[in-house]
């Protein structure tokens, strides 16, 4: 039988991650062909060196995941169409805000039989509504698309320390345990779960819980309010995922994708980082500034995340019955000041 052949689009803390598992991964199962092609975001090194040829010469991605050998068999690409060209197993694992211009890229550029993974936590907005990035995928470019989301902080999976990740899939549930066996490792422990949409939701809507979480560790508030915080933003994740998709199932948040993901993101996180300095400094730096400076080139989700949610809920006119969500994006735009992240009272809205 044929082969499967696998890219990475996308190569930054988790992405370097990602292909690290993998590679592991194609060398010993007989099914996979044992390259993994990575494609890179071309950029120029202090040292004056492509961040392709460092990371093909030392293999380790020497910006995003320094000290990490990802494996001989990954060979770095910065050209998006000629790494995606062969492949039949895609995985897409970029910021969510640079996947409009990438699919744009791509249409007709991949192999007709291509299967696709999203690890990517966020979503678009369009006229019609939100558009979850996995729909952007298989939609721009034809192809079914699963996700994989968890409580996944890159660098702790880069050292081997054991974590749990689920795939959401629909329909097929062969394709979803070649996406579980391509991902699992002794120390990685995946899962496969019937609920694309809910799986994807959890791992988008965290991160705007995040950023609260790190407002109220700013304000030095205590594990009681954070509890707290987790608490609220869990039930309103919940809740605006069922009022989006009926078909979202409670099972759902209980998987790796749902609470675990919300606890390790609010204890560990950078949008917790940067929310946090966002809260120490009353909101005087904008969190593009704290980005740049604490981040190194890496990427915020949580904060557009924020505002994304914020235009679902007010087209939909469900305002009212988010507080949380809706207080974080007006934190974060700078309406409200950081203590305002516990100076609501909640509606106890019927959710669904
Ligand atoms: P990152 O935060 O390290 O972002 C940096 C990457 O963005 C680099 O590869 C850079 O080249 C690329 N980039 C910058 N400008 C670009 C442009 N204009 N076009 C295309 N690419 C550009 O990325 P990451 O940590 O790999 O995160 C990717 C996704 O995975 C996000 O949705 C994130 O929420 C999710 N995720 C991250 C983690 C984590 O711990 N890092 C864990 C789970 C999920
Ligand atoms: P941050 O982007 O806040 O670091 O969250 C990473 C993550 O998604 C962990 O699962």
């Amino acid at each position: 039988p044929p082969k499967f052949k696998v890219t990475i689009v996308g190569s930054g803390n988790w992405g370097s991650v990602a292909s690290k598992l993998i590679a592991s991964n194609t060398l010993k199962l007989s099914s996979f062909h044992d390259e993994v092609k990575m494609w890179v975001f071309e950029e120029m090194l202090p040292g004056g060196e492509k961040l392709t040829d460092a990371i093909n010469r030392t293999n380790e991605n020497v910006k995003y995941l320094p000290g990490i050998k990802l494996g001989h068999n990954v060979v770095a690409d910065p050209d998006l169409e000629n790494a995606v060209r062969d492949a039949n197993m895609l995985v897409f694992v970029t910021p969510h805000q640079f996947m409009e211009g990438i699919c744009k890229r791509l249409v007709g550029k991949i192999r007709s039989d291509a299967q696709a993974i999203s690890l990517i936590k966020g979503m678009e907005v369009k006229k019609e509504g939100p558009c979850m990035i996995s729909t952007l995928i298989s939609q721009q470019l034809g192809v079914n698309c699963c996700v994989l989301m968890g409580a996944n902080i890159a660098n702790e999976i880069a050292v081997e320390k054991f974590s749990e990740a689920t795939v959401g899939y629909r329909g097929n549930r062969d394709i979803a345990e070649k996406w579980v066996q391509l991902f699992s490792t002794p120390y990685f422990a995946v899962s496969a779960c019937q609920d694309v949409e809910g799986v994807e939701l959890c791992g988008t809507l965290k991160n705007v819980v995040a950023i609260a979480a790190g407002f109220v560790d700013g304000l030095d508030m205590g594990n009681n309010t954070k509890a707290a915080i987790m608490r609220i933003g869990l039930r309103e994740m919940k809740g605006l995922s069922k009022l989006l998709f009926s078909s979202v199932k409670d099972s759902t948040f209980f998987e790796s994708c749902g609470v675990a993901d919300l606890i390790t993101t609010c204890l560990g996180g950078r949008n917790r980082r940067c929310a946090e300095a966002f809260a120490k400094n009353g909101g005087k730096r904008s969190f593009d500034d704290l980005e740049a400076e604490m981040l190194q080139g890496q990427k915020l989700q949580g904060v557009s995340t924020a505002k994304e949610v914020y235009e679902v809920l007010k087209h939909k006119g469900w305002l009212e019955m988010f507080p949380l969500f809706t207080t974080v994006h007006e934190i974060c735009t700078g309406r409200l000041p950081p203590t305002a992240i516990v100076e609501y009272s909640e509606h106890a809205p019927k959710y669904p």
